[in-house]
């Protein structure tokens, strides 16, 4: 069955919003650097494949990927389409006022770039505090996957266009990865700042000035596969007990109550 927003007619549409139990997911990206091995929409490549995985194994209305978000870090690099907060606020919550209207009682925002989610946590708040009649439920890139991912690993630093994030995309979208332009190379960090445990709009690229962390070399497309299952695996259990969850619906409810 098709779950993709875009791809179904209207009365597919009103089948799928029922069958997903009127749970709708929003796959998050982003445009920015990832190295010279992988391409700037790597993280909305990659989540909206994961997000489409989910949705064969857990019913769930899956919208259109959302690569226009925030990496104003990357702004340092070239290729990467930033925009400005209050848009992107603006515009999430618009979409989500779309869904609620189309039927759709919970929305889960499925993110694949860490740099939205400071900007995500604002936004939760801004809708919980505007006593918005559907709930929202946000999803960290790699959520729950650390252990696995500490397992999996041959190398210490992974984040971002590292040896992780690359073998995911290589087993999801090989033909969008050239491994040949990281041969050899390492990514270093720099210990420059030193203000921690004090956090700065620039840590990123202060610890990381060229993007992409450690050795993304060591990547392959078994270590990929291994952790995609994984991914979804995670993924379909935090939505199945999203669809079980009565208590944010709840709170939603008194707090538009109490305004
Ligand atoms: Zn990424």
């Amino acid at each position: 069955m098709k779950w993709r927003w875009e791809f179904l007619t209207v009365s597919e549409f009103e089948v799928a919003l029922e069958r997903s139990g009127r749970v709708a997911m929003i796959p998050i990206g982003s445009l920015e650097t990832h190295g010279p091995h992988l391409p700037l929409g790597n993280d909305g490549l990659t989540i909206g494949k994961i997000a489409d995985m989910v949705a064969q194994i857990e019913p769930v209305v899956v919208l259109p990927t959302l690569f226009y978000t925030q990496s104003y870090q990357a702004k340092l690099h070239p290729g990467a389409l930033c925009i400005h907060a209050e848009l992107l606020t603006a515009l999430l919550e618009n979409i989500c006022e779309e869904a609620y209207r189309n039927g759709f009682e919970k929305i889960v925002l499925l993110h694949g770039h860490g740099g939205n989610t400071p900007a995500m946590e604002g936004f939760l708040r801004i809708l919980a505090d505007k006593g918005k009649p559907y709930s929202l439920y946000s999803i960290p890139p790699w959520a729950g996957m650390g252990e696995f991912i500490d397992q999996i690993k041959e190398t210490e630093n992974v984040g971002h266009a590292c040896e992780i994030e690359t073998s995911i995309s290589l087993y999801l979208f090989p033909e969008g990865v050239n491994m040949e332009a990281v041969r050899g190379k390492v990514f270093p960090k720099q210990e420059e700042l030193d203000v921690s445990p004090a956090s700065t709009p620039v840590d990123w690229m202060a610890t990381w000035p060229e993007g992409p962390m450690g050795d993304p070399s060591k990547a392959t497309i078994e270590k990929g596969e291994k952790l995609v299952q994984k991914w979804v695996e995670v993924i379909v259990d935090i939505l199945r007990r999203i669809k079980n969850d009565t208590v944010v619906p709840k709170l939603m409810r008194q707090l538009r109550e109490a305004k």
